[in-house]
């Protein structure tokens, strides 16, 4: 046996067991090995039933003196009771509820291992046990593996489906006691200079710790053995990360010109003057934009920060260098209004600027297609339409991508195999920690924006229930008469956007008619076509709409700076990030902006969220809680946005050995002790850790 062999060639293992084991996608020894115990319990505490007290913990190792089920009916059904004696002569009773299987199972006369809490039964007087965890020790069918589920520090596996932590536990024991110890191939000096254990000896005691181990170094995923295989986890990620992006900065790309008169051009386009950190950052982008080599920069800057200007700042880099610029968005809207924006701050440079999205017409889209693959659009703007086989480029130099979180590393590759090794720039609201950016973003440079436009205020953000919605209402009035304008905004729930749009439709009427009858109101949902989104948003710049309603197509990146009301109805349905985007659509001016947050029903979670939102607009704190909410699976999407399915490590929890590990791979990677390690743990990449981590291009 081996970490290859199938679990199918595992004693206890048939085809019932292997088929929901590979559910949770354990298929072979070394998966089931990588399996590891959630959490951790004491049960060496063994006692004499005499000698127990009410209230403790305890294993208790005795003989069964009478069993009997009552209420039974159906199968596994009913209360079955047992009762046990020691040496001690005092007698234990214990307890299951549906327990009706255990009448086959549990037999008088047996020796028996129960671990449990203790509790006193009122009723009939005796000392009992609800539920306790056993291990029958008579009869030869678990030789070997006696005293694995009591008396010892115990693993806690999280079942798979009806493989319980017990058999779990038990395969797991099995496992360790026929394998041959396992090599361990992180490289010697680095695992000698961080005291850290063998591969070996961390595995055997992630899964059972030695006696007298300390419990809640073990529970807080700290104990040696687990510091050691977290670490190794993220080490050998990261050395992945680091090569694919030393390989990456081989490649050949644009060395971009950047001389006085493309500064003046640069210069002239900009409408207002940049802050500290927007200049910063385009000197960043522009320096790496002069590199032999493609550029690939995530921009990360909070909603509102000025992300959109600095993306224009690049492309007038590219555009007079010759080159194409394409800007990929989510949503319609977006996309609408970039090229609204890029069109406005752009033409003054003579360029043309064009917009593809999925509502154009067949024939207004082959004609565009024309206009960039004959390279007379300098700039083209567009939706995932972009992606489409048959957009082709003349001479794409640069690929800058909006929101990227919403786009998918594939995505990303068709957007840039358009052109030849193009600078790609991305751009995300979504503030993580740098560390975490890097190895999420993998062969990404980062770029902050950490500073607001001057002027601005912080918004501030009330919730109301919708029994006081009127409330809501009537300061709209006062901010409008004051010539703002605002949006109200309604959820759209992923299976139904049509009943979003309805709901969205008849709240339009209600306040239109009813609330705000001398308003001009407006109406954006997704239903709508390109022209009538594009006229729509253009009529709210314009200020010839007062009041937008909206799903939440208005969510990412709408630019009005006169909005300074957004109402977020049924607010209790809508995730922290996505509220925190919608309320970034107002605070673009120097007025006082105001978010309100309209609830039906709360649970903790939402009432959670709204609080969150209240208390603060700083999205850093609004993202890390977001985080922990929802958890990194969620937070970060699917794998296919790049994020690595990672078995012990947590990047939350453990931030703190993933920076470690970072630096140790950074240095192992451009130091080598020799070339021979460098290319061993290349070939060990390569075989073990590339499929799991997706680093699909690494070596
Ligand atoms: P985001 O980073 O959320 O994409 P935008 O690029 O949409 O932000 O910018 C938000 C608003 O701030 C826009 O109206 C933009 O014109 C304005 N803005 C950006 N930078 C500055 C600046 N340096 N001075 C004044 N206004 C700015
Ligand atoms: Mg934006």
């Amino acid at each position: 046996m081996d970490l290859k062999t199938p679990l199918t060639y595992v004693k206890g293992i048939g085809p019932a067991r292997a088929a929901m084991l590979e559910v949770k996608g354990l298929v072979t020894v070394e998966d089931l090995l990588g399996y590891f115990p959630f959490r951790y319990e004491d049960r060496s505490n063994m006692k004499p039933i005499a000698q127990l007290a009410p209230g403790e913990m305890a294993t208790v190792i005795a003989d069964v003196r009478s069993t009997k089920l009552s209420g039974f009916r159906q199968r596994n059904l009913g209360l079955f009771e047992a009762r046990f004696s020691d040496s001690s002569r005092a007698i234990l009773l214990a307890k299951w509820f549906h327990g009706g299987y255990l009448a086959k199972v549990l037999a008088e006369g047996m020796k028996v291992a129960l671990f449990g809490k203790v509790e006193f039964d009122s009723y009939s007087g005796e000392l009992t046990m609800m539920h306790p965890e056993f291990e029958i020790l008579t009869g030869d069918e678990e030789d070997g593996e006696a005293g694995l589920h009591t008396g010892r520090i115990v693993p806690i596996y999280e079942a798979v489906s009806k493989v319980t932590t017990r058999v779990l536990r038990t395969l797991t024991h099995r496992v360790l006691e026929t394998i041959a110890p396992l090599e361990d191939n992180l490289p010697e000096g680095l695992r000698a200079r961080l005291k850290l254990p063998d591969l070996w000896t961390a595995t055997r005691e992630a899964h059972f710790p030695s006696p007298g181990a300390d419990l809640r170094l073990w529970n807080g995923f700290r104990a040696p053995a687990q510091f050691r295989l977290i670490f190794e986890e993220f080490f050998w990620l990261e050395c992945g990360i680091a090569l694919k992006r030393s390989r990456a900065r081989t490649l050949p790309g644009i060395a971009f010109r950047i001389d006085d008169p493309i500064r003046e051009k640069v210069k002239a386009m900009l409408p207002f003057k940049p802050t500290a950190a927007q200049k910063r950052v385009i000197k960043e982008i522009a320096d790496d934009m002069k590199e032999p080599r493609p550029m690939n920069r995530l921009l990360q800057g909070d909603v509102g920060s000025g992300k959109t200007i600095v993306a224009a700042e690049a492309a007038v880099i590219a555009i007079e260098n010759g080159f194409q610029v394409a800007v990929l968005a989510p949503t319609e809207i977006l996309a609408t209004q970039h090229g609204l924006y890029f069109k406005q701050v752009l033409s003054k440079l003579g360029y043309v600027v064009a917009l593809l999205t999925g509502s154009f017409s067949s024939r207004e889209k082959t004609q565009l297609k024309k206009l960039v693959a004959g390279g007379l659009a300098h700039i083209v703007v567009g939706t995932h339409a972009l992606l489409e086989k048959d957009v082709e480029f003349h001479r794409l130099g640069l690929a800058i991508i909006d929101e990227q979180h919403r786009f998918g590393v594939m995505q990303r590759l068709t957007l840039t195999q358009k052109g030849t090794h193009p600078d790609v720039l991305v751009m995300t609201a979504t503030p993580i920690p740098r560390t975490l950016a890097m190895t999420l973003y993998g062969d990404l440079d980062v770029s902050v924006i950490d500073e607001l436009p001057p002027g601005r205020k912080p918004i501030i953000t009330k919730h109301v229930t919708d029994d006081h919605v009127e409330q809501a209402y009537s300061f709209m009035q006062r901010q409008i008469e004051e010539g703002r304008q605002a949006y109200v905004v309604y959820p759209v729930i992923e299976e139904s956007e049509t009943q979003a749009m309805k709901a969205a439709q008849k709240m339009y009427e209600h306040l239109s008619r009813e609330v705000f009858p001398n308003f001009s109101v407006g109406l954006m949902h997704g239903r709508l076509g390109a022209d009538e989104k594009e006229d729509i948003m253009r009529r709210f710049k314009d200020g010839r709409i007062q009041i937008m309603v909206s799903t939440t197509v208005v969510e990412v990146g709408v630019d009005v700076p006169n909005a300074s009301v957004m109402v977020i109805e049924q607010a209790e349905r809508f995730g922290l990030a996505q509220m925190h985007q919608l309320r970034g659509r107002v605070g673009r001016g120097a007025a006082q902006s105001y978010c309100i947050l309209v609830t039906e029903k709360m649970n903790d979670a939402s009432r959670e969220r709204i609080r969150t939102l209240v208390d603060t607009t700083d999205g850093f704190r609004i993202a890390e809680m977001d985080l922990r909410l929802r958890g990194p699976g969620e937070f970060f999407g699917t794998k296919q946005a790049g994020l690595p399915s990672l078995r012990v490590a947590n990047i939350l929890r453990d931030t703190e050995i993933l920076e470690l590990a970072r630096r140790e791979a950074l240095d192992f990677v451009a130091h080598p002790p020799s070339p021979d390690d460098l290319k061993r743990a290349v070939a060990y990449i390569r075989e073990c850790w590339q499929r799991r981590y997706g680093l699909v291009m690494v070596g």
